[in-house]
């Protein structure tokens, strides 16, 4: 008979939290496997491609406090790995000044000695030339910005995981996790991960399954999580080549977001010649394993390529983009993450979860905090009521704020081939 195989920790889903989480077990000396239903950096979830903003700017003062030990935790990785996965920009925050976010954007940085330039229409206009600020709006420049190059950046904590003697397996789907083993049920306090390939025991385990947690939940004590995946889109829109110079990181094109009903994002040209990323934060709700992987382009039609008619006047190419590709959001309803244990697994199984369109940026903290949670417990340094499973016992909205949360679901099933304008 074959001898069962034990770790420490084994990390369910190699996005870039799994990664993250993996890398910090190994680094501290703990065994831990990674495992990944589909091939490393596949395209299926929501951390592959070119590039993710990072930016310090939140309008909850939560996340500020948490960008800056994100950032810190970036720069190490990349100086042990010896090469680069942030590309640094300016980041500009921009919109009406009556727009709540805006201003709560304003009032975290404040609140953490965050330096944040307020610049009028015309003199943001004069900075970022390829911009046309309408009159009345307000723009907010920060220093803390730019990107992460995101396949580079999972692959990268791979590596360092690997490096730290941790076990990556992919193509190894995960059907259930066991708690029979659990102390208060007379056992060992060991877990069972039972995979397609056979079960491997665990003294603990991370969950850390994107927009598939769900899923995976209701095999598990039948747990029911607030996550809601979607199906969103991201776009690169050709630059005329007269003022193609004025789209660069050495130009000083910064990464912006832009508050309004719509959420605009986007970054200098960078990862593809004459190309910027401009999408909307918005998203189709979907079923992980029924979607099709196509990109939703009449809401680039609809949405995007008006917005660019406006803020970036003639300058690109608004009609169609040159490159369009799905990607998923796994939505929470308060856009709050999950980072907790399960409820009835003893401390034992710890979720990282509904990242809500925009966690990559901390991933690096979020694995620390998942490793603390599952080796330590505890984890000191973040307030965790926020991220809380309890959160949703007490309103099933969960956290409450002061102003519109950035994305917006659309109920709609699935998007349709018949919704892709060609
Ligand atoms: C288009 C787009 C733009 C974004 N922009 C930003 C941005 O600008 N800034 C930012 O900070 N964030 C951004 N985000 C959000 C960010 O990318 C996500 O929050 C982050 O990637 C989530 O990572 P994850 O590891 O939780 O999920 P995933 O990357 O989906 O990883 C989960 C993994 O678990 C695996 N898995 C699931 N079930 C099982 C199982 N049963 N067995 C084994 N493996 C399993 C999946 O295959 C998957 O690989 C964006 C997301 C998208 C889609």
């Amino acid at each position: 008979m074959e001898k069962q195989e034990k770790f420490d920790v084994v990390v369910v889903g190699a996005g870039i939290m799994g990664s993250c989480s993996a890398y910090e077990v190994a680094k501290r000396g703990y065994s831990v496997l990674l495992l990944e239903q589909y091939d490393f950096l596949h395209r299926r979830g929501s951390s592959h491609g070119e590039t993710r903003t990072i930016r310090i700017t939140y309008p909850e003062p939560y996340y500020v406090s948490m960008m800056k030990e994100a950032f810190r935790l970036w720069y190490k990785a990349q100086e042990e790995a010896g090469y680069r996965v942030h590309t640094p920009m300016q980041h500009l925050d921009f919109g009406h000044p009556s727009n709540s976010s805006l201003q709560e954007v304003i009032s975290a940085c404040s609140m953490h000695s965050i330096h944040v330039e307020t610049l009028t229409p015309d003199e943001a206009s004069c900075r970022f030339p390829p911009f046309s600020f309408p009159d009345d709006h307000v723009v907010l420049v920060t220093q803390e910005g730019g990107v992460i190059h995101a396949s580079k950046a999972v692959a990268m904590f791979q590596a360092l995981a690997l490096k730290h003697g941790a076990v990556l397996r992919d193509r190894t789907k995960v059907l259930n996790i066991d708690l029979l083993g659990m102390k208060g049920e007379g056992g060992d306090g060991s877990i069972s991960i039972v995979t397609e390939q056979g079960s491997i025991i665990a003294r603990k385990c991370i969950i850390t399954a994107g927009a598939w947690t769900q899923k995976l939940l209701r095999h598990i004590h039948n747990v029911e999580l607030p996550i809601q995946p979607l199906h969103t889109t991201i776009a690169y829109w050709k630059i005329e080549d007269e003022v193609a110079h004025e789209f660069s990181v050495k130009q000083g094109f910064p990464s912006f977001a832009y508050y309004s009903d719509t959420y605009m994002y986007g970054n200098a040209s960078l990862e593809l010649p004459g190309l910027v990323k401009v999408a909307l934060h918005s998203g189709f709700t979907c079923d992980p394993d029924e979607r099709a992987l196509i990109p939703d382009r009449k809401t680039l039609k609809d949405v995007v390529s008006p917005w660019l008619d406006t803020f970036l006047k003639a300058k690109v190419k608004s009609d169609s983009p040159v490159l369009a590709e799905a990607c998923m959001y796994s939505m929470t309803p308060d856009q709050d993450f999950i980072l907790d244990f399960l409820p009835m697994s003893e401390g034992n199984i710890v979720i990282g979860a509904g990242f809500s369109g925009h966690g990559f940026k901390m991933g690096p903290l979020v694995g620390r905090i998942l490793a603390d949670l599952a080796l330590n417990g505890s984890c000191g340094y973040v307030p965790l009521e926020y991220f809380s499973i309890a959160r949703f016992d007490q309103n099933s909205k969960g956290n409450v704020k002061a102003y519109e949360e950035p994305v917006r679901h659309v109920a709609v099933e699935q998007v349709k081939p018949d919704a892709v304008i060609t």
